[in-house]
């Protein structure tokens, strides 16, 4: 077998979304397995469609996953130029050879006359098409002779180039997820393979880069499928060989109804692309899963797992292991859907394997962008925090009280757990603290126990008033954790002071 090539070739129309990320990672994997290279090429033949920065954009999030193309835009090799608009004339001497084997011609019908065609058609209840049973009464190379042909060309008349397409022929792709589709090519019309603007169409630029770029399969999303027929036939017109193609199923809203969106992101308060956006135009910016917090490892293995399985219980693959595992035939054929709480799962699984310490300097990242610089020992505050969390930055907003006095407290709790002896417990334990000779955990546990004792205080009550009293919340790790990571000046300080303010909302 040939070396496999396979190729990303998006249109930098916009952000990436996932699924287009996902397409990326599929052919880099699929390459990969098999020793093959990705190439990563840009299709910006639809000039009117074109973003600035999306281009930049793509490169960037295939980056941030932790993967790269062999070859492409930003990498150079030998079957450049990668970039569609700079493979104007490659397409032109093709397009020609089409032309002259009586594969393709020239149309001159403006779009106001076939808008009339369209409308006449919708009058007879019809569908207007531009295929072998319209095409020999339009204004086109077949009908004219070469002469009126000609000097239509010369005098500058615009004109589109169709792809001739024979009727009655079965046309057959051959995909690696879905087996053979057989489409009948009456069903299709004459496409436009180049336009006036002097811009060959998708379908024409694709397949000749596919050809001379040496691609041996097409890996895309199942949008594309439709195209898949006209694009055999135009290998079959050149008289190529077709690379084999895989149709990647679409990737669904999370209650599985439609296509997955950018406004279903929206609504459903998750991102829907790899990194942040911001549209140059009207300056909107879209979440992505770097800013959110997910871990590129963590969005890989998400991503990964978006229409394909190992057919085994393992859910958690890096990059080399997906590559090991990965096998086209296991993609599935109906769409993927997309689900957010599993997106969250993925994330907190690969917080759990990384180090405390890791986490701890993530932890004074996230603090620093808030404007807090705290003196408390962080990896500390992730060994007891990291297990209760998605993300890094799950650790300020679930227990803001490691790095500040609580501002807030859980009313409820206080009005069910906060007695009428609470205030006295928790002064007097505030005292026995005080007294405790090193400041640790273990010893705080057992001042609290003998106190109890002594006093015939029950645990309950004790415990839930100190935790209030020093966190505001009623719920968290142990506290005598938490207070030895505040430390002894900062745990006093807050027994006293909060004391009054929760009297006061328990009266509120
Ligand atoms: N340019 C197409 C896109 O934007 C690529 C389709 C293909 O891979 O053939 O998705």
């Amino acid at each position: 077998m040939s070396k496999v090539r396979v190729r990303y070739a998006p249109s930098p129309t916009g952000p990436q979304h996932v699924g287009g990320i996902r397409t990326a990672l599929y052919n880099y994997l699929f390459a990969k397995k098999l020793g093959g290279d990705v190439i990563l090429r840009i299709e910006d033949t639809d000039q009117t469609r074109f973003v600035e920065g999306a281009e930049k954009y793509i490169i960037e999030s295939v980056q941030w996953c932790g993967f790269d193309f062999d070859e492409g835009v930003h990498k150079g090799g030998d079957y450049g130029p990668y970039k569609q608009s700079e493979r104007k004339d490659i397409y032109v001497t093709y397009l020609q050879q089409l032309i002259d084997n009586d594969k393709a011609y020239y149309a001159f019908d403006t779009p106001d006359e076939l808008n009339v065609k369209r409308l006449e058609a919708e009058g007879e209840k019809k569908v207007f098409k531009y295929d072998s049973s319209t095409r020999n009464y339009l204004r086109n190379s077949i009908v004219f002779s070469k002469e009126e042909t000609q000097n239509l060309l010369n005098q500058g008349i615009p004109y589109t180039v169709r792809f001739k397409m024979e009727p009655n022929q079965n046309i057959l792709v051959d995909d690696m997820v879905r087996g053979t589709v057989s489409f009948n090519s009456s069903e299709l019309d004459d496409k436009i393979i180049y336009k006036s603007d002097g811009m060959p169409t998708y379908h024409l630029a694709n397949v000749v880069d596919d050809h001379l770029m040496k691609i041996s399969h097409v890996i895309r999303g199942e949008e594309w499928l439709p195209s898949a027929p006209l694009h055999v036939a135009l290998y079959q017109a050149f008289e190529w060989d077709s690379p084999k193609f895989a149709h990647l199923p679409l990737l669904l809203k999370p209650n599985g109804k439609g296509k997955l969106s950018k406004r279903d992101g929206d609504a459903g308060g998750f991102p829907v692309f790899p990194l942040e956006w911001k549209d140059p135009k009207t300056g909107d910016v879209s979440r992505g899963y770097r800013e959110e917090g997910y871990y590129p490892e963590a969005f890989l293995n998400i991503i990964a797992m978006l229409g394909w399985n190992p057919g085994t219980e393992q859910e958690i693959f890096n990059l080399n292991e997906l590559i090991q595992a990965f096998d086209i035939q296991k993609v599935g054929k109906s769409g993927a859907k997309f689900d957010p709480d599993k997106a969250k799962w993925f994330n907190q699984q690969y917080l759990w394997q990384k180090s405390n310490e890791k986490i701890a300097s993530d932890v004074r990242i996230d603090l620093k962008k808030r404007g807090i610089d705290t003196p408390v020992n962080l990896i500390s505050v992730a060994e007891h925090m990291k297990e209760r969390v998605s993300f890094v930055k799950d650790i300020y907003s679930s227990a803001q009280y490691f790095f500040e006095s609580p501002r807030d407290f859980d009313v409820k709790m206080i009005k069910k757990k906060w007695k009428n002896q609470s205030a006295q417990i928790v002064l007097e334990i505030s005292q026995v603290f005080e007294n405790v000779s090193e400041f640790t955990a273990a010893n705080l546990e057992a001042a609290f126990k003998n106190y109890l004792e002594n006093n015939g205080v029950g645990f309950g009550v004790a415990m839930i008033a100190l935790r209030l009293s020093i966190t505001g919340l009623g719920g968290g790790p142990s506290l005598f954790n938490i207070a030895e990571i505040i430390g002894k000046t900062e745990t006093l300080k807050r027994l006293t002071e909060s004391v009054q303010q929760i009297e006061i909302l328990k009266e509120a």
